[in-house]
């Protein structure tokens, strides 16, 4: 069957997105936008048994937030922060932004306790 991701460099395959982000050896360090379409952005891990960085696409992860989303985007408006246009800013986003939803999943991601 399907696996949820397999180690582009060391082959270690996930069944699971919960084994993925169980495993202490995977870590979350930074989050790739996609404008166009924000499920297409890509949320990055370190696999740090063998050091490569793996992409996982941010609509793989969707499920995990239930909580509003605005429907503005405010990319160079006065309360945007810009944090959508650094990769490794993985802070939330205080603004009513459509993007920032995806950010409060950045937050449950980081905060998964490992096993
Ligand atoms: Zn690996």
């Amino acid at each position: 069957m399907d696996d949820f991701k397999r180690c582009t460099l060391c082959g270690h395959q996930w069944q699971s997105r919960n084994d993925f982000l169980d495993d202490s050896s995977t870590e979350m360090v930074g989050y790739q936008v996609n404008f166009g379409e924000l499920e297409l952005g890509y949320f990055l891990f370190n696999h740090l048994e063998c050091g490569t960085t793996l992409g996982i696409s941010a609509g793989s992860f969707e499920d995990l937030y239930d909580g509003p989303v605005y429907e503005d985007r405010l990319l160079g408006a006065e309360e945007c922060e810009e944090y959508c246009l650094h990769e490794d800013q993985l802070d939330p986003c205080p603004a009513k932004c459509e993007c920032a939803y995806v950010r409060e999943i950045l937050q449950t991601v980081q905060r998964w306790p490992k096993k």
